[in-house]
């Protein structure tokens, strides 16, 4: 299986998304239909297929067990009584078959597509391609176990590699919850006493892999609310890679003038 390339846009939100938290909540396919529904956010357990299109889970144990027969999971024909969530509507996506250097197209009502249980959809180039997605298996296409290779970027400080999880202990948590991570604690502390020194500037290289978490929900750390990322969304780049992002240019300033007054302080001084 190929690495995840977290620079590559996968969900290109293309107008206006009609309701946010519409977009966002999921129900995840191995529990009942009428559970709660899951708020896709950076670290909620997912699958990626070939061209980034992704099913998402509550745990990663359902996650391994959709691996195990994928399959299983399909309903078809469609189930007219499930609704679509989330809603991808006037997204842009790649089909799964046609893979990640396929030119992304944009959903509409009458793009071919698979219904996986409880209303997450994978949506292809063409009939034939979910013809060939079912006669291969969808394991075929899977991409990434991602409870299997978590995220990685690069300590702001020391760049050197990281894991970007709930596991990792050294992070600076935002309003919100956005999170910066680093290598050691000493990097955090450096970080959350003055966040501006950690900016990119206009004299240093941008990294090649820089971290991007196109079509995951995030909460602006200053007016709190949430926002999809795009390829369009403000954001503050850290050195080495990491960025936090905003749901406009005006909070982004407001960040920028006072950073500190954003970061949580009950994560400034963790052991
Ligand atoms: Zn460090």
């Amino acid at each position: 299986m190929e690495a995840l390339r977290l620079s590559e846009p996968d969900v290109i939100p293309t107008g206006s998304i009609k309701s946010k938290m519409k977009y966002a909540d999921v129900v995840d396919p191995l529990l009942d239909r009428h559970s709660a529904p899951v708020t896709i956010a950076l670290h909620t357990p997912q699958l990626v297929f070939q061209g980034y299109q992704r099913v998402y889970f509550a745990s990663n144990a359902n996650l391994n067990s959709f691996v195990e027969n994928p399959k299983r999971f399909f309903n078809l024909p469609l189930n007219p009584e499930i609704t679509a969530r989330p809603d991808m509507m006037g997204l842009a996506v790649r089909c799964p078959v046609m893979g990640n250097e396929s030119r992304p197209f944009i959903i509409n009502n009458m793009t071919p597509r698979l219904q996986v249980t409880n209303g997450q959809y994978l949506y292809f180039a063409s009939q034939h391609c979910i013809s060939t997605f079912l006669r291969n298996g969808p394991e075929t296409y899977i991409q990434l176990d991602t409870s299997k290779t978590p995220f990685t970027s690069n300590c702001v400080l020391s760049g050197k590699m990281i894991e970007l999880g709930a596991t990792t202990t050294a992070r600076s948590e935002l309003k919100g919850g956005q999170h910066v991570y680093f290598c050691c604690n000493d990097c955090l502390l450096r970080f959350n006493s003055e966040p501006r020194n950690f900016y990119i500037g206009s004299l240093d290289n941008i990294p090649a892999e820089t971290y991007n978490p196109t079509g995951f929900l995030i909460h602006d750390p200053v007016s709190n609310n949430t926002t999809v990322v795009s390829h369009t969304t403000p954001r503050i780049l850290l050195k080495h890679g990491q960025s936090l992002f905003f749901e406009t240019y005006d909070t982004l300033t407001d960040f920028v003038q006072k950073p500190v007054k954003y970061l949580l302080t009950e994560t400034k001084h963790k052991p």
